[in-house]
């Protein structure tokens, strides 16, 4: 039988898949980029973070969700009572759309990979999506996110938890409730061995 790998082997594996993606050109988007950028946060995270992709803020300085969704996310995730150095945040598509459009079906596939590398080597108990590209690429690419958000799937042992893009949030004060409120939930999530709404 295989050794379960150590926390060492995990950064060894973990610098490669940032390297990877550092070193990119799979897709167009990496012509256009400033900075690729894979994702932050603890390897052992029980919750792993998942946006669309990078906006202008974190394609220049490399970093995931440091504008104003990221400053919102934040509190979000000190609603949860953490901070962001204990979880892990990433995106869908790993570099920059121009002028923040909407990554197309190849971008997301040509990234897919390092996002599953990711996954595989967290293993989070949940993946938290915000926003309907997300949950499409992760969960489900028939559901609407107004009737799924808040509520935990399990598929693969893992709980996928679909919530609303923090981005969209700031525009509509009503998205901005139901995030908080998700955000209660996913609390509760984490919090349990098996949540009640499932
Ligand atoms: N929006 C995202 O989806 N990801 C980021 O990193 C920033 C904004």
């Amino acid at each position: 039988m295989a050794a379960l790998a150590t926390p060492d082997d995990r950064k060894t594996i973990y610098r490669d898949i940032q390297h990877q993606i550092l070193s990119c050109n799979r897709c167009q988007l990496s012509t256009t980029r400033k900075h690729a950028v894979p994702g932050e946060g603890r390897l052992d995270s029980n919750v792993l973070f998942v946006g669309e992709g990078p906006g202008e803020q974190e394609d220049l300085r490399g970093l995931p969700f440091i504008g104003a969704a990221g400053k919102l996310l934040d509190q979000l995730i000190s609603s949860l009572g953490r901070t962001r150095p204990e979880v892990y945040i990433t995106n869908l598509v790993k570099c920059r759309p121009p002028g923040n459009r909407d990554p197309l079906p190849e971008e997301i596939d040509a990234c897919h990979p390092y996002l599953i590398a990711q996954i595989g080597l967290i293993c989070p108990r949940v993946i938290c999506t915000l926003g309907r590209h997300a949950l499409h690429a992760l969960i489900n690419p028939t559901w609407s996110i107004s009737s799924v958000h808040g509520r935990a799937v399990q598929k693969d042992g893992i709980f996928f938890f679909p919530t609303f893009h923090p981005a969209a949030a700031l525009y509509h004060p009503a998205s901005k409730e139901d995030l908080i409120k998700d955000f209660l939930r996913l609390k509760t999530l984490l919090q349990q061995e098996k949540p009640p709404w499932i």
